[in-house]
């Protein structure tokens, strides 16, 4: 094994959950290259954590999505950050919730898999994530963290140039619940 990362008593799910942080915050604050929104289809300042984050960046964001044309929901778009600590805001649409049976699960996998592969794309190695979904899409939040901690840590065994990701938990039951879910996982 000439892999200087390799620790067989750590094992590679935890190598690469060495690499995500779970903090109790505010997005809007993250010192990172891109945080991500969990925006609305027609990628219009709204409630939530979107509303704080076009609040954060300014006018300037809102123009810049106004040229978007939308987007679909379990896909991603990046603009840039104004006036917020991060260069990139990377906006996705999660699913809202309906019970479980229409799809939720995968779309919400596509959101993370999405940002992240834009994330590589605008080589950004440090990258912020709010729990998308479980806020006024109702997804419940075990489950969401689930999906979440899954695709990042399959993207960070496949893709080397993300360094960084940092769930950001804006309640300390968010907070907790997450990190039952890096420890069942890891
Ligand atoms: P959605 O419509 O995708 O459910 P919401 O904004 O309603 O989006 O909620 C998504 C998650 O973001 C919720 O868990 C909510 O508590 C959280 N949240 C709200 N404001 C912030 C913030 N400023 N920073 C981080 N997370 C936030």
């Amino acid at each position: 094994m000439t892999n200087d990362n390799y620790n067989p008593e750590v094992g590679k799910p935890q190598m690469v959950l060495n690499k995500v942080a779970v903090i109790e915050g505010d997005i809007t604050k993250q010192q990172v290259d891109a945080i991500v929104n969990a925006a609305n289809e027609a990628l219009m300042p709204g409630s939530g954590v979107c509303g704080a984050i076009h609040r954060a960046a300014g006018e300037g964001l809102w123009e810049e999505c106004k040229k978007l044309n939308g987007c679909e929901t379990g896909d991603a778009k990046i603009t840039k950050g104004y006036k917020l600590p991060a260069k990139w805001v990377i906006h996705t649409v999660g699913p809202v919730w309906e019970g479980g049976s229409y799809g939720e699960d995968e779309l919400l996998a596509g959101c993370y898999r999405r940002c992240l592969e834009l994330a590589e794309q605008h080589n950004i190695r440090a990258i912020a994530f709010p729990a998308i979904s479980t806020g006024v899409y109702a997804f419940p939040l075990e489950r969401a963290a689930k999906i979440a901690v899954t695709e990042i840590s399959s993207f960070l065994e496949r893709n080397t140039s993300v360094e960084q990701v940092i769930l950001v938990c804006f309640s300390k039951s968010a907070y907790d619940c997450y990190l039952r879910v890096m420890k069942e996982i890891s």
